[in-house]
């Protein structure tokens, strides 16, 4: 098995996070209730994962998941908790669909609307909420490289060179950079079960383009401000104003899994264009007038192509370590969120 590599500073923890998405915040949340020492890892310069939220100018706009559901009783009671805290609120319980991004925009007639829920200044202010019950905070703009055993531990070693001992590890990004992750640092088979390797190997995910948009003036999306999009280059369109998270008018655009995938390496501009025309109508006036600022986010690991079910998967017992995240479920915020539940409670029973 892989040794890491030479560190600069190292440290002891019961448990180590990789990923301060959903998934790995509800992990480390559980875990560190239970009180374990808990480290989270996070390559990125702040929480939420996929649960996403930036500035453009003046406006707010999400850019990754746009709004959550609430099913099962375990998150709905963190979900609670949250909107008592007034981290997050309801949206509305249906959006409109159209069969393109031309409209027109029409209530579903054949479906029962239930509770889309959003946070109360962007999808970020749930993971924040979550974030701030640890025991100890995020350590961000740290990517985890490799994960190897030695000992009866589980050995990580990062970019910045820092290295980290733990008792356990949940892995939360998405399984394919997790697989990465692990065959880094020698744990593959046949260290790992080769069906597990196999089913953990076989996950795929389809990227998403998100597009940005500060306006001028209010957009002609109709309340509650959520479009889905049935056929063409656009599969959803946001409005950040109307949905309360933006002070200024913006949009958020979000392209098909399908155009994603074929403008994948396309100039940037490009892709804006394109998918600016695909949303004109719903611009008041003429787009090279109203739109003040654009943004592009090119989620490479968007939707796990065929989710897995089952909650989590171990990748090993001793010492404990386990993959979660939205791969387990569903794709979704939800699904997430209980994948990571359920790797938080599996460590819990592996450690007593
Ligand atoms: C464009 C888009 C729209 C969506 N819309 C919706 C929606 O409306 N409703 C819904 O329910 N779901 C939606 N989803 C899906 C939802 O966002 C995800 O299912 C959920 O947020 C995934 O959470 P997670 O914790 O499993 O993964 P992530 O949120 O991806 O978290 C993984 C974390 O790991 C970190 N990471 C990765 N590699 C490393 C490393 N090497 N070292 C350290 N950290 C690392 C990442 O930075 C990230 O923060 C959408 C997703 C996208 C992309």
């Amino acid at each position: 098995m892989a040794t890491p590599k030479t560190s600069q500073s190292s440290s002891e923890h019961d448990v180590v996070v990789v990923g301060a998405g959903i998934a790995g915040l509800m992990a480390s949340r559980h875990l560190s209730k239970a009180g374990y020492r808990v480290v989270v890892l996070e390559k990125a310069r702040g929480v939420g994962g996929r649960m996403a939220t930036r500035r453009i100018g003046e406006a707010v706009c999400d850019h990754g998941a746009q709004y959550f559901s609430v099913k099962g009783r375990a998150f709905g009671s963190v979900v609670s908790e949250a909107q008592d805290s007034l981290a997050v609120m309801p949206w509305c319980d249906l959006f409109p669909k159209s069969k393109t991004a031309e409209g027109p925009a029409v209530e579903p007639l054949d479906e029962v609307g239930h509770a889309r829920w959003r946070g109360a200044h962007g999808m970020t202010s749930l993971p924040k909420y979550l974030a701030q019950q640890l025991s100890e905070p995020v350590k961000t703009k740290v990517r985890v490289r490799s994960l190897g055993v030695q000992d009866n531990a589980v050995h990580l070693s990062c970019e910045n060179s820092e290295s980290v001992v733990a008792r356990a590890a949940v892995l939360t990004t998405p399984v394919p950079q997790a697989v990465e992750i692990l065959h880094s640092g020698g744990l593959r088979p046949p260290a790992v079960d080769p069906q597990v390797w196999g089913a953990l190997s076989s996950v795929e995910y389809t990227p998403c383009f998100s597009l940005m948009l500060w306006l001028a003036k209010p957009s002609l999306l109709l309340d509650p401000g959520g479009l889905e999009v049935c056929s063409g280059p656009v599969a959803w369109i946001g409005d950040n104003y109307k949905k309360g998270i933006s002070p200024v008018p913006s949009l958020t655009v979000q392209a098909t899994a399908e155009f994603s995938r074929e403008h994948f390496d396309a100039e940037p501009s490009q892709v804006e264009n394109k998918l600016i025309e695909a949303v004109h109508c719903w611009i008041d006036g003429k787009a090279s007038d109203e739109v003040r600022a654009t943004s592009l986010q090119r989620w490479k690991y968007a939707f796990p192509v065929s989710p897995i079910k089952a909650p989590m998967i171990a990748v090993q017992n001793k010492p404990p370590v386990v993959c979660c995240g939205d791969t387990f479920g569903g794709g979704r915020v939800e699904s997430a969120a209980s994948s990571g539940l359920a790797a938080g409670r599996w460590i819990q029973r592996l450690l007593g």
